[in-house]
């Protein structure tokens, strides 16, 4: 690190970087983080919200696996729980820790009367999406603009037409949709899409379309959207009128499932889906489970083989432990979520304070536990209503904060752990200000006239 500035000397690391590109293609395991522009830091160790590169420098870690790790890096009580288990027993089909777990489950989640396990998100929504199809015997599914549910054909890319009487997802330039290899109109043939949060188009799309469709899936908090929160009485509306059409609701809770509490978001809501999906954080961050819970009489088409789910690693022993680790964990420290939230305010307040040193507009939104950040003055409130330009913005001061060695997660998120101290709220403050005058610099060389938005 240079004396006068708190920009990294990350020689090793883009080395490092640069060559992964000849096996790795992109540099990354997804298509989401590494480009020809962006760069993805290696990292070597990782301790609390700590993780430190290549070159030895340390870094704040607030992507955390795409919200995955809320038990922190190396967690000793987490990886000792976890080593336990594989010294007892490796892999078999069921063993003595998955009764427990269960019953735990459906105790905390109020929309599980019955669990069954996966790896990952991906997965368990097709699931789903299957179980409801089976349990409905409609074909096909409602989904809405900004919600992401995994890189399955059906359900990644895709806006909404703006015709409620068409609803197919629509292809644009740049689009996940716009991508070779996807089976033709897999997605147009099996889905519609809608703007979420409007109650009156989904009773409209319903009262037309109901007949074909199993299910309506969403995130009940939009966080792959911008970090949206339901309208008051949305949610509610949104059970209403499904069951008004004999149609399944979905929550994808992979974000929000025990990231916002071991209930998932729907035990804070208060609205209880008929089927929802858990993963990420499910298991504390290390390890891949997904789950599909929900009403035993939907569960229990899996029950009489009315519909096939698989996977040979489904509640694969590390796997339960991880989750029952993760429960147990929180469970010991209830006050741990009003403690990471407590970070994270300060983190946003220091991040707006810095964005408005150098005359930048932010806003930070969504749960206090799972942040999404945005250059501009006021808050998304519809996914489809935010410019291509702030994104661009967005891209740039998290390309920039790596720089000074602040990661935050790929879509402008900003994710807490368990782990989480004063310290790391002093390292983001130390830092934040110099990367947002970088990261202005950037801007303005890119956006030479001006970011429409912020001239509005
Ligand atoms: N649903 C939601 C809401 C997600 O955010 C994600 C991942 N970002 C998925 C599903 C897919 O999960 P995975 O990447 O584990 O397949």
């Amino acid at each position: 690190m240079s004396t006068d500035t708190h920009k990294l000397d990350l020689t090793k690391s883009k080395k490092y970087y640069k060559k992964i590109w000849d096996v790795l293609p992109g540099g990354s395991h997804y298509n989401f983080g590494g480009s020809e522009l962006a760069f993805v830091v290696p990292f070597a160790k990782g301790k609390g919200t700590n993780v430190w590169d290549l070159d030895g420098n340390k870094h704040l870690d607030l992507f955390c696996k795409f919200g995955a790790l809320i038990v922190g890096h190396n967690n000793q009580e987490y990886n000792e729980i976890l080593i336990q288990n594989m010294q007892k027993l490796t892999s078999v089909d069921t063993f003595d820790l998955e009764q427990e777990l269960c019953e735990k489950l459906v105790k905390y989640i109020p929309s599980a009367e019955k669990i069954r396990f996966s790896l990952s998100g991906t997965e368990a929504v097709q699931n789903a999406l299957r179980l409801a199809r089976g349990f409905t015997g409609k074909p096909k599914f409602l989904r809405f603009h900004g919600h992401y549910h995994g890189n399955a054909d059906n359900v990644i890319g895709g806006r909404y037409s703006g015709d409620l009487n068409r609803p197919e997802p629509e292809v644009f330039k740049g689009d996940l949709l716009d991508t070779k290899g996807r089976f033709p109109n897999t997605l147009q043939d099996q889905s519609f899409m809608i703007p979420w949060n409007d109650e009156k188009a989904l009773e409209y799309v319903l009262e037309q379309r109901a007949h074909e469709i199993a299910a309506v899936l969403m995130e009940p908090v939009c966080i792959n959207g911008g970090g949206i929160l339901p309208r008051d009485g949305y949610l509610e509306k949104a059970k209403e009128l499904c069951e008004k059409h004999h149609v399944l609701l979905i929550f994808d809770e992979i974000i929000t499932g025990v990231r916002f509490g071991l209930g998932g978001v729907q035990k804070t809501l208060g609205v209880t889906p008929h089927i929802s999906t858990f993963g990420k954080a499910f298991a504390g961050g290390a390890i891949p489970v997904s789950a599909i819970v929900g009403r035993s009489d939907i569960m229990n088409f899996y029950s009489t083989g009315k519909v096939i789910h698989a996977g040979t690693f489904n509640g694969y022993p590390l796997g339960i432990a991880a989750v029952k680790a993760t429960y147990q964990l929180i469970e010991q420290d209830p006050d741990c979520y009003d403690r990471m939230a407590g970070y994270m305010k300060q983190i946003a307040s220091l991040f707006i304070k810095a964005a408005h040193a150098v005359d930048m507009p932010l806003v930070v939104q969504g749960m206090p536990n799972g942040m999404v950040f945005h250059s501009q003055d006021h808050l998304v409130e519809r996914s489809e209503g935010y410019s291509g330009e702030v994104k661009y913005c967005d891209i740039i001061i998290r390309e920039i904060s790596k720089r000074y060695g602040i990661q935050f997660s790929p879509l402008s998120r900003i994710y807490s752990n368990m782990m989480m101290n004063q310290d790391d709220v002093s390292l983001f403050e130390e830092r934040i200000f110099e990367a947002m005058e970088n990261a202005r610099k950037i801007i303005d060389i890119t956006f030479p006239d001006g970011v429409d938005q912020w001239n509005n």
